[in-house]
């Protein structure tokens, strides 16, 4: 692999020496030595702790798709109706899971520009809500929108409707209060905002979506995907599977590093703003209208200029990576990850730096430098 490209993608992301080093140290076997079990179940409390809340968390070996999966998984039963709030890629697509386990998916599409408006879906609510559980999507990556989880949330538990949260791209890179949302499971990854290597993904739930999961009639179609299954794990000292116990390790240097950087959700909004100014000033279009998340910046590709092309030359001539689309979005938005490791300023004056100079190898006119602006906004913080 190419050892001097610098990633500022919106995950994954740069992993930090001391984050690779845990991930070398000596390991035992994960299954049989109890100290693993109190090691797994430290990283798992600070965790629930960072994220300012008592229910439990839970680290499943998969990439954070296997939380959205296993979130899905361990709720649904044949027949069960599912509000899936739609205003991105990420949050339709929560409608494929709920179908793959027998749900009947509801979706509630608007906009993709902007965060859902939680007046309209409170209208909505008052007419439709015989739903089991919600899905919502906090920073739907593909555009980068931030979805008011803190306000949606409750309104749906006022239904009696769970939630389930996919915050892959936001956790660690905009604060999270899970007990003042009533997030009833809230999604992660270990290889966004956290900065830890793509393997593992991140979990806290309620006692109320616990409740769900054994009250079901019919038991859960999958044993990967099965949270349950980690119910009993301390008491028992028994995990369903054995733990990849290096990336474990690796996660808890990852988090020791989110709780001692003291500025870190100031930081990210503060980067995140300095960008955004940066690229309206120099005549670039930000794809949102509005509700920005800190961690990503989603920009139109210019009429003229190639996409795949524009990200090939500044891989290859200045050796930063920034990231294109898919689905309905490919070729024409770029992904500027400012997330992170990715989070400071240094970073994001060279990324910016690279995308100027590319920008003017291919002949297009930006009407200033971005780099500048972003000095200059970021020193007036
Ligand atoms: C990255 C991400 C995931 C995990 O998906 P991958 O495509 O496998 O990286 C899930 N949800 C969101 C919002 C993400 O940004």
């Amino acid at each position: 692999m190419n050892q001097t490209v610098k990633i500022m993608t919106p995950g994954p992301t740069q992993v930090r020496e001391n984050v690779r080093m845990a991930r070398s140290f000596v390991t035992t076997n994960p299954d049989l030595d109890l100290t693993f079990y109190e090691e797994y179940k430290t990283i798992c409390d600070r965790l629930s702790a960072l994220l300012h809340t008592d229910n439990v968390s839970y680290i499943l070996s998969g990439e954070g798709i296997l939380g959205l999966e296993a979130a899905c998984a361990s709720l649904t039963e044949p027949g069960d109706r599912v509000l899936v709030l739609d205003n991105g890629i990420f949050g339709k697509g929560f409608a494929d899971f709920v179908k793959l386990y027998g749900g009947e998916p509801v979706l509630y599409t608007v906009s993709d520009k902007k965060a859902i408006d939680v007046d309209a879906l409170k209208q909505y609510l008052q007419e439709n809500h015989d739903f089991k559980y919600a899905t919502v999507v906090h920073c739907d990556t593909p555009t980068g929108v931030l979805n008011p989880i803190e306000q949606i949330c409750p309104l749906l538990k006022q239904y009696g409707i769970l939630t389930v949260v996919d915050a892959v791209a936001s956790m660690f890179g905009v604060e999270i209060d899970v007990d003042a949302g009533q997030v009833d499971i809230l999604c992660g990854g270990s290889q966004k905002a956290l900065s830890a290597p793509p393997g593992l993904t991140m979990l806290t739930v309620s006692s109320d979506a616990i409740q769900a999961m054994e009250e079901r009639k019919i038991p859960i179609a999958s044993f990967y995907a099965n949270i349950l299954t980690f119910k009993n794990y301390y008491k028992d000292k028994w995990f369903p599977y054995t733990m990849p116990i290096s990336d474990i390790y690796g996660l808890g240097a990852a988090l020791d590093n989110v709780l001692a950087d003291q500025n870190i959700y100031v930081r990210h909004a503060q980067i995140a703003e300095a960008v955004r100014t940066a690229v309206v000033e120099a005549g670039l279009k930000l794809y949102l209208d509005n509700d920005y998340c800190s961690t990503v910046t989603v920009i139109e590709v210019p009429k003229d200029v190639n996409s795949a092309q524009f990200l090939q030359h500044m891989t290859d001539e200045y050796g930063i990576m920034i990231a294109g689309c898919f689905d309905y979005l490919a070729g024409k938005v770029f992904r500027l990850g400012h997330m992170g490791e990715g989070a400071n300023v240094d970073d994001v004056v060279a990324m910016l730096d690279a995308m100027d100079q590319t920008f003017a190898d291919l002949g297009y006119l930006l009407k200033c430098s971005m780099k500048d602006v972003f000095e200059r906004a970021i020193k007036q913080v």
